[in-house]
């Protein structure tokens, strides 16, 4: 309510849309703005993240606009934070809401834990994100379109505290029998202002069912099981990482209580369901954002020499065919994020302990990635997309 008061009283200024979030805006001046970034804290009020905003301004054409991002300060594992590894943030602008352009005149206010934005729309409308959003409306439009293709299959496993559907994917040919097919396991929105992933997972779900030979092959040889969207609710409030009761949702895989974390306990139902019905995962991968690294982590050596062998695999793949910038190579990773405390393993952690599933975090930045030479824009998501299904497919010998 404060916040909605608050924006009350900055005309110009709205977030009354999916995923639209901020904690405040006061003009200071007649063409210089101050945002404040909401965040989101966890179930103890701790782990704060300051993550995600997405605003849209009016009547502004002409105007030199100075606007301060501000709120930045956070906290991560329980790690204090003044906010400067996001200091290299180039948030987007769009005049549309569809076609978004990163604004490069962006400077890091240092000791304010805030980010200055100079921008000179020529439209009156102009949206404001920390990157592309794609919203359970996207994702909406993408599956009226994918499922005339006769590939896709449709499930719900579960529903989210305020009623949303948790949806499951099945890509690959139904004409072709199951036996002998791998499986590749994808998982995408753990963390709601990751948005950037979406865009990766559209891309995927794209190729996979094109008329690409790749693609044909792919869908003969693998089946592709896809969770696209886990936390809705998160999405639709323009939240970051926590779900309505302020769970993080890729963490509390070893604490899994079904009330107040239906989203983890429908995704682990239905993955552990696989598994125990005898069925096989050959890869399964949840997809991430982060400021400035692209990497991919996994059990290398609690998992022995297969699956440190699949994991360098999947990584060299991904680096010579893709934008995949990983110089360091695959992550060795651990058993949980904060050892010796409960409800801090992440899905990956929580599969492999649980199943000794071959479960990988995938980070992908959102800063310059030095192979593009530029920010991911939407098109490079897609791009990327395409070949993390080929990557994920050959990982596992399935192309
Ligand atoms: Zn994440």
């Amino acid at each position: 309510m404060i916040a909605l008061a608050l924006l009350a009283l900055a005309a110009q200024v709205h977030t009354d849309f999916e995923a639209g979030n901020l904690g405040g805006a006061e003009w200071v001046s007649k063409d210089h703005l101050r945002v404040a970034v909401a965040g989101e804290s966890d179930q103890d009020r701790r782990n704060r993240q300051p993550s995600w905003f997405y605003f849209r301004l009016e009547d502004v054409a002409g105007r030199g606009l100075v606007i301060d991002i501000t709120g930045l300060a956070g906290e991560y594992n329980y790690r204090r934070h003044d906010g400067s590894g996001m200091r290299n943030m180039k948030p987007v602008y769009s005049y549309d809401n569809r076609n978004w352009v990163h604004l490069d005149d962006a400077e890091w206010l240092a000791g304010e834990s805030a980010i200055r934005l100079r921008l000179k729309p020529s439209r009156n409308t102009v949206w404001i994100a920390r990157q592309p959003p794609y919203t359970n409306a996207h994702l909406e439009r993408l599956l009226a379109e994918v499922r005339k293709s006769g590939f896709v299959r449709e499930e719900t496993i579960g529903k989210t505290p305020q009623g949303r559907p948790m949806r499951l994917l099945t890509v690959t040919n139904p004409a072709a029998a199951e036996a002998g097919k791998k499986v590749l396991w994808l998982m995408v929105r753990q963390h709601s202002w990751e948005s950037g992933t979406s865009w990766v997972a559209e891309g995927l779900l794209r190729f996979l069912v094109s008329g690409d030979g790749a693609a044909r092959r792919i869908r003969q040889a693998a089946v592709f099981k896809i969770l696209p969207m886990c936390d809705p609710d998160g999405v639709a409030r323009g939240g970051v990482r926590f779900n309505q009761w302020g769970y993080d949702l890729n963490r509390n895989w070893d604490a899994v209580d079904p009330e107040r974390m239906p989203e983890i306990h429908a995704q682990r139902e239905a993955i552990l369901g696989w598994v125990d019905s005898g069925r096989r995962i050959d890869l399964f991968v949840t997809l991430h954002n982060t400021e400035s690294a692209d990497f991919i982590e996994g059990p290398l050596t609690a998992g022995g020499p297969a699956m440190k062998a699949l994991g360098e695999r999947f990584w060299k793949l991904l680096v010579d065919h893709t934008s995949f910038y990983s110089p360091a190579g695959a992550r060795d990773g651990r058993a949980s994020t904060t050892p010796g405390m409960k409800g801090r393993m992440s899905v990956n952690q929580g599969l492999f302990h649980d199943r000794k599933i071959p479960a990988f975090l995938m980070e992908l930045m959102v800063d310059r990635n030095p192979k593009l030479g530029r920010c991911p824009t939407v098109a490079d998501r897609l791009e990327f997309g395409a070949g993390l299904a080929r990557a994920m497919a050959a990982a596992a010998g399935a192309e």
